[in-house]
């Protein structure tokens, strides 16, 4: 049986020893990845510059990049020499989760133009809670769809009162917080000074479960290799912090060329808006994937303020 190689490594008296030469593609590969540049543009660079693949072609499929990037052999294990960082790998799967995210989004289009895309991307600045959409007189022609706090009405009684949007309300805001970060670049280097956010359960679980497999020396199970993408997941969401520079540059990218918007683009929403909160005085809160926020005064429409009918 032939063993499979990755790149990077060579055989040597039947040990797996680096490749000095091809472990430094593999290195750039990982770090230009992290540093923004995507699988495709990773490819078509290497098959330009004839940068040879694991097979000494120079032809370099992006599917193959994506393997690589998420080839765990690369961390180390009882065959094959550490070749990665640890937190580099990590980044990268991040990255990943979050790109492929979006590209599914693209894929299925359909699913995703019914799903609406402020579903659970408003908050409510006066108790916390997420807004939904209510749906008055379903069906009728006077139908009304508007965005409430998910408290604005609590056991039959109206709890919270904070201020309704329509689709078109928000739709606007959102445009007018983009436009300023595309008129206003400068507003995206405001690094946010955020706390550190602690560890939750889960995540403090996946990494004992880690230890546990490196103790026993399991390093090549598919279950090291769930874990280690599950904690980088985790690792994603809850210290968004860290990835400050990462998330700039993916709103650069997204934003790279864009003229100010003239129309709502969910894809541009989607990308770059993480949440927006809304309070009591018509302030709106826009926070951007990076942690930087924008604030606009901006009240809803007062035909129909008046919800009890
Ligand atoms: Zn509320």
């Amino acid at each position: 049986m032939k063993t499979y190689i990755p790149i990077g490594y060579k055989m040597e008296n039947g040990k797996l020893i680096i490749d000095e030469v091809k472990s430094q593609t593999v290195i750039k590969i990982f770090n230009e990845y992290v540093a923004g540049k995507s699988i495709l543009a990773l490819s078509k660079e290497l098959t330009e510059n004839q940068v040879p693949n694991a097979n000494d072609k120079t032809n370099w499929a992006s599917i193959a990049v994506g393997r690589i990037l998420e080839n765990v052999k690369y961390l180390g294990d009882e065959l094959h020499p550490k070749l990665i960082e640890q937190e580099i790998f990590e980044q990268a799967a991040a990255i990943r989760v979050r790109r492929n995210k979006q590209l599914n989004r693209g894929i299925f289009r359909t699913d995703y133009q019914k799903k609406n895309v402020f579903a659970n991307k408003i908050y409510c600045g006066t108790c916390g809670e997420v807004y939904r959409m209510y749906v008055e007189h379903s069906g009728k022609s006077y139908e009304k769809r508007r965005w409430k706090c998910k408290k604005y009405i609590y056991k039959n009684r109206v709890l919270c009162r904070n201020l309704f949007y329509t689709k078109e309300e928000l739709m606007e805001l959102s445009i007018n917080a983009i436009n300023m970060v595309i008129t206003k670049p400068k507003l995206l280097d405001q690094k946010p000074v955020r706390y550190k956010s602690r560890k939750s359960e889960e995540l403090l679980g996946v990494e004992r479960q880690i230890e546990t497999l490196k103790e026993n020396e399991m390093f090549s199970s598919t279950e090291l290799k769930e874990l280690i993408f599950k904690r980088a997941v985790l690792t994603y969401k809850e210290s968004k912090v860290d990835d400050y520079e990462v998330h700039t540059k993916v709103i650069q990218e997204v934003l790279t060329g864009v003229a100010p918007l003239t129309e709502f683009d969910e894809e541009i929403f989607c990308q770059i808006i993480e949440r927006i909160t809304i309070y009591e005085d018509g302030n709106v809160q826009i926070r951007f994937i990076n942690g930087v926020t924008i604030t606009e005064q901006y009240k809803p429409g007062k035909e129909d303020e008046n919800g009890s009918c």
